[in-house]
């Protein structure tokens, strides 16, 4: 173990904890690439997407009806205009529009020269006529300049549409589709590889021996980190074994961007990654005052970074949560706003320590626009079920003990909250 001598910080606050692994993160940019739209999707954008032309490109009817000259429009009672033509939506060319004349549109039709209002059809009636063909009937209550939308009313020609570090969901691809865009220059998904190390732990699906457990974390961390959209290069399960550690541990900071470690990095007989770390590599701190997750240790083993997570599945998943995904956003060029919400306690709370805690809760939002969290029943390290029954974790910060109903705390919403 290490302890006596080391010189890395150790009992670190959760805010300085994740603001040293920013920082250490932000020097660590994933490169970009470009990639087809439809892969495109759920990516962060690399550079900033510029509007090359204007959308729309043209002005056209935001209604289907009738094109006319806005002059023309009768200021009461009803007025006759002559129908000359139609152009409907994709249609190549329509007749020009001269004083009392109408041409016939479609929703999404280039407004044809010389009209500059469209009244929708609801307002019209037709009337034919034997010598004159048909007139259309325009009833009052259209303004000069109705019904159409005018070019680059969505977006001008060099626009920022869309900015660098955004994530590309479904409007944003359909942004870069209107601008006839097939590519996007997105950032590369950083790379990871896991390591679950315990003596007890067995593979689902494989039988369980005396005091042995299955791997959970391998799913929990894993799903987590491709939920952020993470490539993980590998999965390995890892003896309590100096050699056997040691060796893995290399592997993985040869072939990835960071390293996610489960167990083996607390006090105990069999906890050998602090100091085998401190050999090897770096540790940049170890142990952060907080609850579940104290024994979190932030490293670097060649080039990767490597986040060592507490083995008790709730721990390692809040501390993923906490400190592996800002530095994931960094690497990304994502801004850390929004990282929390903010929520009243449904119940007291008395957390009985000074170290911050996370406690896992449901979220409700009241008919009055407030958002509460219940916290779970089952607070227990090693419990994921109030995981799994919650909808965030609660921020307890440093210092304070009691926590009186209704008082406002931080809460970081779970992945796929709201749903
Ligand atoms: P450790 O951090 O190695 O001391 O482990 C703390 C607790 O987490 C122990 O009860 C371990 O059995 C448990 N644990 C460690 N790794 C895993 C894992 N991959 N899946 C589920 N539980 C684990
Ligand atoms: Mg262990």
């Amino acid at each position: 173990m290490a302890e006596e001598g080391d010189i890395f910080p150790t009992g670190l606050g959760v805010a300085e904890a994740r603001a040293l692994i920013v920082t250490i993160a932000q020097a660590r940019r994933v490169p970009a690439e470009s990639m087809p739209l439809p892969a495109a999707a759920g990516r962060i954008l690399a550079t900033d997407a510029i509007a090359p032309h204007d959308v729309p490109g043209f002005a056209n009817s935001a209604m289907d009806g009738f094109a006319l000259r806005g002059a023309d429009l009768p200021e009461s009672g009803e007025k006759r205009f002559r129908l000359i033509g139609e152009i409907l939506a994709g249609g190549k060319a329509a007749p020009v529009v001269e004083t009392g004349t109408c041409v016939r549109i479609t929703t999404g039709a280039p407004i044809p020269p010389g009209a500059d209002t469209v009244v929708m059809k609801e307002n019209t009636r037709m009337e034919a006529t034997r010598s004159e063909g048909d007139r259309v009937i325009v009833m009052p209550g259209t303004m000069p300049g109705a019904n159409v939308r005018p070019a680059g009313e969505d977006y001008r020609t060099g626009d920022i549409a869309l900015k660098r570090g955004c994530r590309l969901g479904p409007a944003q691809l359909g942004v870069l589709a209107s601008f006839g865009m097939t590519h996007a220059c997105v950032v590369q998904r950083p790379r990871a590889v896991l390591l679950t190390t315990g003596d007890e732990l067995v593979a689902p699906g494989d039988p369980l021996g005396f005091g042995q457990i299955h791997d959970s974390n391998r799913y929990s961390l894993g799903c987590l980190l491709e939920y952020w959209g993470v490539e993980l290069v590998r999965h390995e399960r890892v003896r309590d074994d100096p050699a056997a550690l040691r060796d893995a541990l290399q592997r993985a900071g040869a072939d990835a961007d960071f390293i996610v470690s489960s167990g083996g990095v607390s006090a105990g007989e069999a906890d050998f990654l602090p100091r085998l770390v401190s050999e090897i590599g770096k540790v940049h701190f170890w142990k952060v005052r907080l609850k579940p997750g104290m024994p979190f240790l932030f490293g670097q083993i060649g080039t990767a970074m490597l986040f060592a997570l507490p083995g008790n599945p709730v721990s390692g998943f809040a501390t993923c949560m906490a400190l592996v995904k800002p530095a994931l956003d960094a690497m990304r060029g994502v801004s850390q706003k929004g990282f929390m919400l903010r929520a009243h306690l449904r119940t007291g709370i008395n957390k009985r320590h000074a170290r911050a805690e996370f406690q896992r809760a449901r979220l409700h939002c009241d008919e009055n626009a407030v958002l509460w969290a219940t916290p779970h029943a089952k607070q227990g390290s090693g419990m994921l079920r109030g995981v799994a029954e919650a909808d965030a974790l609660v921020l307890l910060p440093d210092g304070a003990r009691e926590f009186a109903i209704g008082e406002v705390v931080d809460v970081m919403p779970l992945p796929g909250w709201p749903g």
